[in-house]
């Protein structure tokens, strides 16, 4: 294929990108469960303006943009404030989750090295762990150490007690996991990483906008962010349910001395000193503005009420699936994330897998995931008014698919085409 060497008029341009859409799932009709999150008519316009003054800015020097700077340390600052942090608290703003989890490891590496002289790093986590944490190790040539988790899908803190030893840098915990949607007991984790002088890093990616609230909604949550002693470094995404588009998350440090580790300088080059506080260069100051605007125009308020919202859409679909015969969802059924199974003490054995094909020919997203196989929901304020229809429309195909199995048995997080 070659670039054509005439150039093209913009409306032509835009009417060929709104053709190739057109195969895309519909977010903005409510029907995918995660990756898009939608906060509504307000959310876009304040983002959309934002991202128009912000669209060619660069981040790379906050010198040259020194409003970039003031975005990110009032962003961290905000969020360190919702995640309990003590003053010491310092963090810089990354292109998502898996950045800020590959600086938290890498934060973890360096420190491991620098104070107690391990060059044989090793990571310990439960098998809920993000997927990120095995990328980061096999970039850093860490070893990973996995534990099992519990029957409630909870880490295994005892199984993970056997697998921490000399080498261990980092030791993980999730809040929640995305798999299942449960809060691993972050508290024990911590105490565990104590005991070895390694980081605890609590994956707060999909909870760090959430919990928050929920809290603050007279929700029982248990405890996960920088109130817990021992905690080192939490990640939390604003694009998420952050409800920022895409491109923004934050990794905080308990202390500015812990965020060194993850920072680089270097002096040697004839291009100058270099330094860096995540891992890219030339970037987009784009979801930075953005995300700095949606924060300012939802305030505490927006997101208490974009909350209660994701909830009662959570707990309606929740109840909605138990009620069907076949059908069940794992974890304990208190947060946005949703696990939807086949009931293995039901007659009719339902292939969830079939199941999502059904959902999908009606225009229903879920990912699917597993072991054991299920469809996965991330349900946001993006699902609101949908509810019914999709409880009524998985009724209908859960009769259609009956006890019909797919030949296809991949599980799609993500693809490389
Ligand atoms: C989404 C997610 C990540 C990874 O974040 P990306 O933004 O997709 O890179 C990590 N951990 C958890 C728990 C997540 O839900």
């Amino acid at each position: 294929m070659e670039l054509a060497r005439a150039g093209r008029p913009v409306d032509h341009v835009i009417a060929d990108l709104t053709d190739l859409r057109a195969g895309d799932v519909k977010w903005s009709e409510g029907k995918t469960f995660g990756m898009v999150y939608d906060g509504g008519p307000g959310v876009h316009d304040v983002a959309e303006q934002a991202a128009r003054l912000y669209l060619h800015e660069n981040a790379l020097n906050t010198k040259a943009f020194p409003s970039l700077g003031r975005i990110q340390s009032d962003v961290v600052g905000w969020t360190a404030g919702l995640l309990h942090g003590p003053d010491t608290v310092a963090g810089f703003l990354t292109s998502g989750g898996t950045e800020s989890i590959q600086c938290a490891v890498l934060a973890a590496r360096e420190r491991g090295r620098a104070e107690r002289g391990i060059t044989e790093a090793e990571i310990v986590l439960a098998e809920s762990a993000h997927a990120a944490f095995h990328k980061s190790a096999h970039m850093y040539d860490m070893t990973v150490r996995t534990a099992p988790v519990l029957p409630d899908w909870t880490a295994d803190v005892d199984a993970m007690a056997e697998l921490v030893g000399p080498n261990t840098v980092l030791v993980v915990g999730s809040a929640p996991q995305y798999p299942q949607g449960v809060v691993d007991p972050i508290p024990e984790i911590a105490a565990l990483a104590a005991t070895v002088d390694a980081n605890c890093h609590v994956d707060a990616c999909m909870g760090g906008f959430v919990l928050p609230f929920v809290e603050m909604l007279g929700r029982e949550v248990p405890p996960w962010d920088f109130r817990v002693d021992g905690v080192h470094s939490i990640s939390a995404d604003i694009h998420k349910l952050g409800y920022a588009p895409k491109g923004v998350s934050v990794i905080l440090h308990r202390t500015r001395e812990l965020r060194k580790y993850q920072t680089f300088v270097f002096s040697d080059w004839l291009g100058g000193f270099y330094a860096s506080p995540n891992l890219q260069g030339t970037r987009s100051g784009l979801p930075m503005a953005a995300a700095w605007a949606v924060m300012q125009h939802l305030g505490v308020d927006g997101y208490v009420d974009l909350t209660r919202q994701t909830l009662d859409n959570a707990d309606a679909m929740r109840a909605g699936i138990e009620a069907i015969d076949g059908l069940r969802v794992l974890g304990d059924g208190r947060l946005h994330l949703i696990a939807m199974t086949a009931d293995p003490d039901s007659a009719v054995e339902i292939d969830v897998f079939a199941l999502g094909d059904a959902l999908l020919s009606r225009g229903w997203f879920h990912d699917r995931q597993g072991p054991p196989d299920t469809l996965h929901s991330t349900v946001s304020n993006s699902n609101t008014g949908v509810i019914g229809q999709y409880l009524v429309d998985l009724a209908l195909c859960v009769a259609e698919v009956g006890t019909t199995r797919t030949a296809d048995r991949s599980t799609n997080y993500a693809t490389l085409e």
